[in-house]
């Protein structure tokens, strides 16, 4: 494994000689992550596409979710989304047909009545947004009809083989295609009146048309075969659509609250922030919130992925959606109902199911020039030949299959429902991808870069040694721990917890210094404490602390200085274990074709040279929190695509300049599950493996299944001209495709665990 790095310079030396270079006055870590102050965790208008960020509109723009029902073929959704385009005041139309919704850009004056009347008149259902059950699909009009229509056609088929008189036949048939076809026709007719040509004006043209040259049968076929296909494409997509908002609705609807000391039942939604609820054995919680009575294990699978049991007493994080165990608990909110982690995901789940993969833009880009070029040869076909003489019949007949085949319905769906089903497979696991362009980049990652402290490592360093250069190690302790009291970072928590339970001084002026340490006045002294680069920035000589940082390097261990301006007093040396399922992770992303696996941290040359040998990776050490964010950068622009993984919060930034971010631990942290490009919801690295296994198997489905449409459809185009396929052997193949390509997708979500 190659190794980069960054030149190292020794601690005792001061690499550009200007002392106190520290970021801004009053700068804490909470201020530098841009995650913190500026906002970013918070989604800034609802119009933030879960594709990646080509939102080009302002705030004037609007953003309304509309769920489209009855649309069983994919190049109706095109349909309806052109129609909504074409409203007045609407910047931008996706529809999703394997995830069933519409998303509407809009001038705040376009109203969702309005929407939904255009989905209306393009002849699909409207959905109620929080609707209780789905209709199952065999229950719905359309598949009624199309029953009808195949029991009708068999009639037809039947009285022909018994020789029933010609009547009877053509009455059989022609009554299966009004009866199959009629939503069809109707689709088809609202299809043309926004001049699209969807593969119901296509497959109408094919009906009629047959059924104009007398081939009652063959009409009948393609009306019923048609039917069938989508019907089955439906029924084969309906629970992976579904399974989201039966996520959703696991939280119960009503809650046991104390308030003043007595408990009533009242409506979930109607708990405030800083209720207090009460949770018996075995019911699912409703709200997010802080356990403060009792305690138990809960099965937090809705959330995390993981259904085995974690143990939960006073003070501890629960989240609504999960099921508790046998201890019967109370739990302070500290969300309300609508705002739960769980709400969250399954809102954002969807809104990423509904977006565009790039190899969508593909297909599209591909279908505008292929279905207007293949119905053009069909109506040539249909015309030369027999003003050449040749017979009309024949031509009309191979023109129509040709019509057939124009339609590039196995090629339109082929992305989307992998896409949905990966992305729900995903979340069933705890792994929240944020669309299908994050899925498709995540499937072709070369390289990964991580973050040390935290995912690396267990985060949990602890204090291996005290080494005072004057004073006592009680004192350095003491004081330590009272400067690093108010930091976040793991470090400052080991040096705490080093200090037990002993009284600590008040700090007066605290800072902490963003990828380097933290300072603060204790006595009116003011001291410093981080690593030996905070040292050398500010010009301080750490000559009188060169053995013992000597002795900490060669352990291995990150040391940790404490000083004051006039020299170091103390150095700690502390160790980080490596997380136990690291290893087994790190193979697992380079069977799956990692090439490059690179840590990146701030942590001095020695232990990372440890952490990254032990593992086998690649390093670069002493990185400042913005020079995390170049190495990233730089390795973008060499692999052509490459992923960070952190904790998202310190992270962030580094997070946001990958091709794709992976944030760990993301349940419970909003920032982290808003901002990564795929949130991980538990802090465990085989989540990481999962995800990207994940991804690279979305990413070779979209390739097969496009690839197999492209050829199939290759075939049937050069064979009609010839007369070699007939009217039902086209929509079998062109039905067959789809549904096909629809199984092959959804193997992701239906398929064992990853
Ligand atoms: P990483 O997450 O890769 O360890 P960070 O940017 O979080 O990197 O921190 C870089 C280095 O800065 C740490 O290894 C440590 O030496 C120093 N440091 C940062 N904050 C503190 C702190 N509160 N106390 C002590 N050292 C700190
Ligand atoms: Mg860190």
């Amino acid at each position: 494994m190659k190794k980069r790095q960054l030149p190292v310079f020794q601690p005792d030396q001061n690499p550009d000689g200007t002392p106190g270079q520290a970021p801004g006055p009053g700068c804490t870590d909470d201020c530098c992550a841009p995650s913190g102050g500026n906002g970013l965790g918070v989604v800034k208008t609802p119009a933030r596409p879960a594709d990646g960020g080509e939102d080009g509109y302002g705030d004037a723009a609007e953003r309304t979710v509309v769920r489209v029902e009855g649309m069983d073929c994919a190049s109706c959704a095109a349909t309806v989304e052109k129609r909504v385009g074409q409203l007045p005041g609407v910047y931008r139309a996706t529809v999703n047909f394997a995830a069933g919704r519409l998303d509407a850009e809009h001038e705040v004056s376009v109203t969702v009545e309005q929407l939904e009347k255009v989905v209306r008149d393009a002849g699909y259902g409207v959905g109620r947004t929080e609707e209780a059950e789905r209709t199952p699909f065999w229950r719905t009009p359309r598949a009624l009809l199309t029953a009808a229509s195949a029991l009708l056609f068999l009639v037809g088929l039947a009285s022909g083989l018994l020789g029933a008189p010609e009547v009877a036949r053509v009455g059989a048939y022609a009554a299966a295609i009004v009866v199959g076809g009629l939503p069809i026709f109707r689709a088809a007719l609202s299809a043309l009146k926004s001049r699209h040509m969807d593969m119901n004006v296509l497959m109408s043209a094919a009906a009629i048309g047959a059924a104009g040259i007398g081939a009652w049968g063959e009409a009948a076929l393609v009306v019923v075969l048609f039917a069938t296909g989508n019907a089955l494409q439906v029924f084969a997509i309906d629970r992976t659509r579904g399974a989201v908002r039966a996520l959703m609705r696991l939280a119960p609807d009503e809650v046991l609250v104390r308030r003043d000391g007595v408990e009533t039942t009242v409506p979930a939604d109607e708990v405030g922030v800083g209720e207090l609820v009460v949770v018996r054995p075995g019911e699912r919680l409703a709200v997010d919130g802080v356990l403060v009575e009792g305690h138990t294990t809960v099965d937090e699978a809705p959330v995390t992925g993981e259904s085995i049991p974690v143990e939960k007493s006073a003070g501890d994080s629960v989240f609504s959606g999960s099921l508790n165990g046998p201890g019967g608990i109370v739990v302070r909110a500290t969300k309300g109902a609508k705002d739960s982690t769980l709400q969250r995901i399954a809102r954002m789940v969807e809104e990423a199911q509904g977006s565009k993969a790039p190899a969508e833009q593909f297909v599209d880009r591909f279908s505008r020039v292929y279905t207007p070029v293949v119905v053009a040869v069909a109506v040539a076909l249909a015309t030369i030949p027999p003003l050449l003489g040749a017979d009309f019949g024949t031509w009309f007949y191979r023109a129509l299959a040709l019509l057939i085949i124009a339609c590039p319905c196995s090629l339109v769906i082929s992305t989307p429902v992998t896409v949905v089903s990966g992305i729900g497979a995903a979340s069933r696991r705890g792994i929240l991808i944020k669309g299908g362009a994050v899925l498709e980049a995540a499937g072709r990652l070369k390289a990964l870069l991580f973050d040390k402290t935290g995912t690396l490592t267990e985060g949990r360093p602890v204090v291996e040694r005290v080494l005072a250069l004057g004073g006592t190690e009680e004192e350095a302790v003491v004081l330590a721990a009272a400067l690093e009291r108010r930091s976040e970072h793991p470090l400052a928590h080991a040096i705490l917890s080093a200090a037990g339970e002993r009284k600590l001084p008040e700090v007066a002026n605290f800072r902490t210094v963003a990828g380097r340490g933290a300072e603060g006045e204790v006595e009116g002294r003011r001291y410093l404490i981080g690593s030996p680069r905070l040292f050398a920035e500010r010009g301080i000589s750490l000559d009188a602390a060169r053995s013992a940082l000597r002795k900490v390097e060669e352990a291995g261990e990150t040391p940790v200085i404490l000083g004051d301006g006039r020299g170091p007093i103390a150095v700690f040396g502390l160790a980080d274990a490596i997380r136990s399922d690291t290893h087994a992770a790190l193979r697992t992303l380079r069977s799956a074709g990692v090439e490059e696996l690179v840590m990146l941290t701030g942590d001095s040359e020695a232990p990372a040279r440890r952490v990254a040998d032990t593992l086998g990776i690649g390093y670069r050490a002493q990185l400042l929190p913005e020079q995390k964010v170049e190495a990233v950068r730089e390795l973008v622009t060499k692999k052509g695509n490459a992923g960070m993984v952190g904790d998202g919060i310190n992270d962030a930034p580094a997070l946001a300049a990958a091709s794709v971010g992976f944030a760990m631990g993301a349940a419970g942290t909003d920032v982290a599950l808003e901002t990564a490009d795929v949130a991980l919801m538990q802090d465990d690295l085989r989540k990481l493996a999962a995800a990207v296994r994940l991804s690279r198997a979305a990413e070779r489905i979209i390739k097969q299944n496009i690839f197999v449409s492209i050829l199939i459809k290759g075939v049937f185009v050069l064979l009609a001209p010839f007369g070699l396929v007939t009217l039902w052997l086209a929509v079998l193949a062109d039905m067959g495709t789809s549904i096909g390509v629809t199984l092959n997708g959804l193997r992701l979500f239906r398929g064992r665990r990853v």
